[in-house]
């Protein structure tokens, strides 16, 4: 095309864009004043918008990629796998890579699941986590048909359908919706930087969990399950449990006969550096839901995997009506599956854990002069996610306003050099594809630190 014609197709797309639809936690009346970065390729770790600018993915395409864009592999996956089927249902058919995508899942996951039921979404992988639970106990001769609530934390993120709010803690995204809800028990999250008990840890003895205990001890018998982010609260700002709480979680779930759901939508696929955050704590799930990273970033699936236990429950004759009368119409869609099939070999063949031990440390060690800025309250890292906590003060760590936007503001200037990242509330996210280099590192973590200070101190 010649530039001129390049260049109206180009505005015309940035009009469009305003015009027709409406970005997802997005307040709209800002966002049309802005010119929008519309990404029409991508390579690796770099996005290319239509201009032809070039932005590290810092974040992963929204938590998503992971061995980075175009990855050969996976996209030869996709090309064989759309010249056979590109879908057929799941509802009373099987197809090929469901299966293989199914019996790979199981090798990989937490010994003691050993079924899948997929989905397309974060959000339905825990809806479905959530009403398989309560069936459970409903219907199970192992179950117990009082215990119809839930133990959810408080900050928790577990998607945005109706099942996975009422379960959610983030009341900025939740509160509006309050009538529609059940309600679950809260426990307090262990947000240790802004600790609700006022306690410093070690010398806490992670006192947050005899509370856990307590509200445990007293509603047990009506209380399915409890759902969880294990290791790190990820919409929550990154928040990073201390060492030894998800396993003892465990211990007070088997304690108190309540089902644990561990949702590793976000910490799932290599995020915490291992393959599944459960894994740090040697904690099996009854039920745990995965999405975001399971295609490699490439197409929507999601898994709900549980123990046989939980599926032994959902057996009988067709008249006792003990099935699970779930299912989304692109349930265990042929391609997806396939991505995720490619995805998940690539992390044998690549030794793609091991691979990334160095890049952690190196990032932590980048990570460093950050908390030296007068705006930066602290630096939470696991594995290669990060959350940076800007306080407009910072002995007493006292928030920047939400007028301020600071957290927006920063990631705005990050474009300006090259990356792509954003914010939650006042938290800048960082979680680029496992496959980043170490010069990426470096110069992700060196546009933070220049977009912050530039930001916040003048
Ligand atoms: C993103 C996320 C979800 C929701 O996933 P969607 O695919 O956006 O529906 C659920 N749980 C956690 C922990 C997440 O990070």
């Amino acid at each position: 095309m010649k530039s001129e014609k390049i260049d109206e197709r180009n505005r015309q797309l940035e009009t469009e864009s305003k015009k027709h639809i409406w970005y997802p936690f997005t307040q709209m009346r800002d966002f049309v004043n802005e010119k929008p970065v519309i990404i029409d390729e991508a390579k690796g770790c770099i996005l290319k918008d239509i201009y032809g600018n070039e932005y590290i993915d810092g974040v992963s395409s929204l938590w998503t990629n992971v061995h980075g864009h175009g990855k050969e592999k996976i996209d030869l996956a996709l090309k064989r796998q759309i010249d056979k089927l590109a879908h057929s249902t799941l509802l009373g058919l099987s197809n090929t890579p469901a299966i293989q995508c199914a019996k790979k899942l199981i090798e990989i996951v937490p010994k003691g699941l050993t079924r899948v039921f997929y989905s397309d979404s974060g959000s339905t992988a825990v809806e479905i986590a959530l009403k398989m639970a309560f069936q459970y106990q409903q219907q199970s001769e192992t179950g117990n048909r009082e215990k119809t609530k839930f133990i959810s934390m408080t900050q928790a993120y577990h998607g945005d359908t109706i099942g996975s709010i009422s379960v959610g803690g983030i009341d900025l995204f939740h509160e509006i919706y309050g009538p529609l809800l059940f309600d679950s028990f809260k426990t307090e999250s262990p947000y240790c930087y802004r600790c609700p008990l006022k306690k410093t840890y070690p010398a806490c003895n992670l006192e947050c969990l005899d509370r856990m205990e307590e509200l445990m001890k007293a509603h047990s018998h009506e209380v399915a399950a409890l759902v969880i982010e294990p290791l790190v609260q990820g919409a929550a700002g990154i928040l990073v449990q201390p060492p030894g709480y998800l396993k003892r979680v465990r211990e007070l779930c088997t304690r108190y006969n309540i089902l644990m759901i561990a949702d590793e939508v976000a910490v799932g696929f290599g995020k915490t550096g291992r393959m599944f955050a459960c894994e740090h704590e040697g904690v099996v799930p009854d039920i745990m839901a995965v999405a975001k990273g399971i295609s490699g970033g490439y197409l929507p699936l999601a898994a709900t995997l549980t123990s046989e236990e939980i599926y032994q429950g959902f057996l009988g004759k067709y008249e006792d009506f003990k099935t699970f009368f779930h299912g989304h119409t692109y349930t265990g869609n042929p391609l997806a599956c396939a991505a995720a099939i490619a995805n998940m070999e690539i992390f044998e063949e690549e030794r793609v854990i091991e691979k990334l031990q160095p890049k952690i440390e190196h990032l932590s060690n980048e990570l460093k002069s950050l908390i030296a800025l007068l705006h930066v309250g602290e630096v939470r890292q696991r594995g290669i996610m990060v959350g940076i906590e800007l306080v407009a003060d910072k002995n007493s760590k006292v928030p920047f306003p939400p007028k301020d936007k600071i957290g927006h503001r920063v990631i705005v200037e990050a474009r300006k050099h090259g990356l792509i990242i954003r914010p939650l509330g006042n938290v800048i996210i960082l979680m680029p594809p496992l496959a980043v280099s170490m010069e990426e590192i470096s110069k992700l973590c060196e546009i933070t630190y220049k977009s912050i200070r530039i930001v916040t101190e003048s």
